[in-house]
């Protein structure tokens, strides 16, 4: 399929901002998944949401009537697991900061979790909402002796009812503070959740758009991993960001029924 001169197999897209916002599903995505099937559009979700699991998440979309395939979702703490696995052999120690999305894939992937820093091969840290000193102390300790130091995303906040909370790169931060030592990061806009993605679509990022709602995470990330990009206006950034941030995205829609459209005419 052709989109505008770029010829596209596969989408990556994002979900909060995209699919649904907070309880709210959007309007027109029944319809574009119904499309995507129809026209054997091969796509997959990520996201930088490292808590939970994609089974977790795959349930949420079922409260929308959604049946999403958990298969089809990567999460930051999935593309940690797979980074891991790159440069740790299976049954290494490790030290984690996160929660079940975190956990749950390391132990699958047969890595060791202890809850002290010593003799840890890694430390991996996702968004940890019981967050405390002795923890950030443990992870600490464990990077100055020389473990490699792996965070899942960079988001500083995490937006909650109340207001802006403190996100995993706020925790990230912290600990590159005391240590000095800069985390190797997996999640938007680093491009390896994106480039994760390729591989499981089995497709060329050239030939994959990514969907976000965000400029300095979906739609940066997908640059950096040489995709196409668009942005949907149901989400965080809006036209006015567009014109402020440096880094275009290829097409801007104000609804998923006009990316359908431009894609399916
Ligand atoms: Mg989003």
């Amino acid at each position: 399929m052709n989109h505008n001169g770029v010829h596209l197999e596969g989408m990556i897209l994002d979900m909060d901002g995209v699919i649904w916002r907070g309880k709210r599903l959007l309007p027109g995505v029944q319809a574009f998944l119904h499309a995507m099937h129809v026209h054997a559009m091969a796509y997959i979700f990520a996201t930088n949401n490292s808590t939970s699991t994609a089974e977790e998440i795959a349930a949420h979309a079922l409260q929308f009537g959604l049946h999403f395939d958990p298969k089809q979702i990567l999460t930051s703490s999935l593309a940690a697991v797979s980074y891991m696995q790159s440069i740790l052999s299976e049954g290494s120690r490790v030290f984690v900061l996160g929660e079940s999305g975190l956990i749950t894939a390391i132990e699958e992937a047969g890595y060791e979790i202890h809850s002290n820093a010593e003799d840890v091969e890694a430390v991996i840290v996702g968004l940890d909402r019981k967050v405390n000193w002795d923890k950030l102390s443990e992870a600490c300790y464990a990077i100055a002796k020389g473990a490699k130091f792996i965070g899942t995303n960079m988001d500083p906040s995490l937006p909650t009812e109340r207001g802006i909370a403190p996100g995993n790169g706020a925790i990230l931060g912290a600990i590159e503070h005391v240590t000095g030592v800069a985390p190797v990061v997996l999640g938007k806009p680093e491009p390896y959740l994106y480039l994760k993605g390729a591989q499981m679509l089995g497709l060329e990022p050239e030939s994959i758009l990514v969907v976000g709602d965000r400029l300095e995470t979906d739609i940066e990330g997908g640059k950096r991993a040489r995709m196409a990009t668009a942005l949907l206006l149901t989400g965080i950034s809006s036209l006015a960001d567009v014109d402020q941030y440096s880094s275009k995205p290829d097409f801007v829609y104000d609804s998923m029924d006009k990316l359908k459209a431009a894609l399916w005419h």
